[in-house]
């Protein structure tokens, strides 16, 4: 069955892929992208790659080459924001701030 580009909204770590019977019923793809994507529909849950999972590596790959990556810009811009209202956790905060630092190296690295 096919599942149009419209029924999968792909947030932050994971993918959600309407179901193409039950419109309101959604699925959650963890890992998009990824082979090693997990989704908690029944077909998957016997460990199978699923439709959802295809879908979304395909969609993946089509937004991969057709423009430049988003996720990236906005994890960054997450870490961003966490540097700036840190968490009182300091194991967190300390884990951001090396990410944040880690990420603007790399960004300004490829601008
Ligand atoms: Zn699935």
């Amino acid at each position: 069955m096919k599942i149009p580009d419209s029924d999968v909204v792909i947030q932050g770590g994971c993918a959600k892929v309407a179901d193409q019977l039950v419109k309101d019923k959604v699925y959650v793809v963890w890992n998009p992208g990824s082979q090693f994507g997990i989704c908690n529909c029944t077909w998957a849950e016997m460990g199978n790659t699923c439709e959802h999972m295809f879908k979304v590596i395909n969609l993946c790959r089509k937004r991969g080459s057709t423009m430049p990556s988003i996720s990236i810009f906005q994890y960054h811009k997450a870490l961003i924001d966490m540097l700036h209202c840190p968490p009182h956790d300091s194991l967190i905060r300390d884990h951001a701030i090396s990410l944040a630092v880690l990420c603007t190296e790399a960004v300004e690295c490829t601008c």
